[in-house]
């Protein structure tokens, strides 16, 4: 169990959930979607400034699990620079990853470090709540998008 822990809480995912980076209201965000997990409590609301058709900007606030934390942070610093298009493509590949557990595109980055989700169904929401809510925040939803 603790092997397996220290799998899932890898160096990576702790560091990110300790210190969160981007993590602040964005007042000047275009795009933003709450996203909860009533199975786990975590809430996350996600922030996007987006110019120009591409995310020039984002930031995350909430309370949550580490493993929802930890995505959120690494969510805000993989999706800059890039467009809706592109995060709607990722949100697939890191989809596919956390419930297969195979990182299958070479965009995934540090956000391989999901991949040992995929042992801990449980968790499986955890790591992708921060992308359902960015993908609402795309979509221009403004109201709670929820996992269940
Ligand atoms: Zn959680």
């Amino acid at each position: 169990m603790f092997d397996e822990l220290q799998d899932l809480y890898q160096q990576v995912i702790l560091d990110h959930s300790r210190s969160p980076r981007n993590y602040r209201v964005l007042p000047s965000a275009n795009k933003t979607a709450q996203g909860l997990n009533p199975l786990c409590g975590d809430s996350i609301t996600l922030y996007l400034r987006i110019e120009g058709g591409r995310v020039e900007e984002a930031t995350f606030q909430g309370a949550g699990c580490a493993i929802s934390k930890a995505s959120a942070s690494l969510l805000t610093e993989t999706v800059k620079g890039k467009t809706p298009d592109e995060i709607r493509a990722l949100f697939d590949h890191v989809h596919e990853m956390v419930t297969t557990g195979k990182a299958t595109s070479s965009d995934l980055g540090k956000l391989a470090v999901f991949a040992g989700v995929h042992k801990f169904p449980a968790r499986v929401k955890c790591a992708i709540l921060p992308w359902h809510a960015a993908l609402a925040a795309l979509e221009g939803k403004e109201e709670k998008v929820s996992t269940e």
